[in-house]
């Protein structure tokens, strides 16, 4: 076989971490139930143990560790991340937690984007405020402006692009050279673009982290959580979040291999549906703005032309202030459109929006909803939203006229 570094996407997507001859002929890694691995003979164990802090060698000794289906999982998001090696984990926010707990400690400064996810910001407003981190969050659209905020003992710079909810796209090279150079390290969530459609470690990033409990899983079946790193820092990262007993199932980390074999053409679908549904919510009376970084409204948009491969499905939109009850006419009305927690999955869901704190103009007065457009026939989306407008305007006539 070619090695997974040479192939393009797609093809990694279908054959990243699967290896059928060492599994009895099974296209898929089989998934390893395992917390007890055998091992042959007592003067074994010594070996196995000097190879564990060898990122090249994975002998399996103990569940905590990983198994061959979680190894295999890491392989084949660590090649379409473009990093040295992956670390599985139990979810999107223990990935978070899990870097920060292994690349900070008391006494060290990190700057954070202001548009971070909102959990990602309670670790950061409490544990790591509590350890005697010193916390403070920049303007996402900063750009190389942020050299200005570094401090002696900034440790690390951490972004997110898109950020959750106002979806303005940073600089990541720019926030790269900036951090480097004051001898910090950048983070970045790379959820929203999956590795298909934002090459991190291209752009400077030296970890990245993927919810993929999101699009890598892809079915909303299970949690799931991947650490990218750089070479440099790959047994400081591992050593801690193992030690923090950090670890996935076997199974979850089955379903993360099978979602992305689907990956490529399910997130084309994505991206063509949910800009069709963008750019027909931002003709419609009822909407002040669309936050979607692929149309020119989004801050930071000539960054996503610049850097970015693709959009997904996740984006903003602003509608004009109505009373409570007309918004809850039009979110109860929608039919196909779910109002849930979590995206990336197959299925359409809207939310109100909360948390957002920063954005260049201030954002319209009005109510700031998130929508993931799933794969369901754009027209059908279409028509439930116009019939779910049509409710609220039941329940309040000035839907789409007031200022
Ligand atoms: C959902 C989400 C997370 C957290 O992932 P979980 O698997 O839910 O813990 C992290 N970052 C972003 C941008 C998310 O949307």
């Amino acid at each position: 076989m070619e090695p997974l570094n040479t192939w393009r996407d797609d093809t990694r997507l279908t054959h990243g971490g699967r290896d059928p001859a060492s599994h009895g002929g099974t296209v898929n890694t089989p998934v390893y139930r395992s917390s007890t691995f055998i091992w042959p003979s007592a003067e074994t164990l010594p070996r196995y143990l000097r190879q564990a802090d060898d990122p090249h060698l994975r002998e399996h000794i103990y569940g905590r560790n990983g198994n061959p289906t979680t190894a295999a999982f890491e392989d084949a998001v660590a090649a379409l991340e473009g990093g040295f090696r992956s670390l599985v984990m139990p979810s999107g926010l223990a990935a978070i937690a899990g870097t920060l707990l292994a690349l900070v400690r008391g006494g060290d400064h990190v700057l954070v984007t202001d548009n971070c996810y909102g959990h990602a910001r309670q670790v950061f407003d409490r544990v790591m405020r509590e350890m005697g981190v010193e916390v403070s969050y920049f303007p996402p659209l900063l750009g190389a402006d942020i050299a200005a905020l570094m401090r002696p003992n900034t440790r690390l710079v951490y972004a997110e692009a898109p950020g959750s909810n106002t979806f303005e796209v940073q600089d990541i090279p720019a926030l790269a050279r900036a951090a480097h150079a004051g001898g910090a390290l950048l983070v970045m969530d790379n959820t929203w673009a999956t590795p298909l459609f934002f090459k991190p470690f291209v752009h400077g990033v030296d970890v990245s982290i993927q919810a993929a409990t999101k699009y890598l899983v892809g079915h909303s079946d299970a949690m799931l959580g991947v650490i990218t790193t750089t070479e440099a820092l790959y047994s400081q990262v591992r050593d801690r979040v193992r030690l923090l007993g950090y670890i996935a199932s076997a199974d979850d980390a089955y379903l993360g291999l099978r979602g992305l074999r689907t990956l490529g053409v399910r997130l084309r679908q994505h991206q063509r549906s949910a800009l069709a549904v963008a750019r027909w919510l931002a003709r419609r009376p009822e909407v002040l703005k669309v936050l979607h970084p692929a149309l020119p409204d989004c801050p930071g948009h000539a960054l996503f032309e610049r850097d970015f491969l693709g959009a997904s499905g996740l984006f903003g939109v602003v509608l004009r202030p109505i009373p409570e009850v007309a918004l809850h006419a039009f979110l109860d009305s929608l039919r196909l459109f779910a109002q849930g927690a979590s995206w990336g999955g197959f299925e359409s869901l809207i939310r109100i929006a909360h948390g957002q704190r920063a954005f260049p103009d201030g954002l319209p007065p009005g109510h700031l909803l998130r929508l993931h457009v799933g794969l369901e026939a754009v027209d059908d989306l279409l028509a439930d939203l116009d019939q779910a407008f049509a409710q609220a305007r039941a329940r309040h006539p000035d839907t789409d006229t007031q200022p």
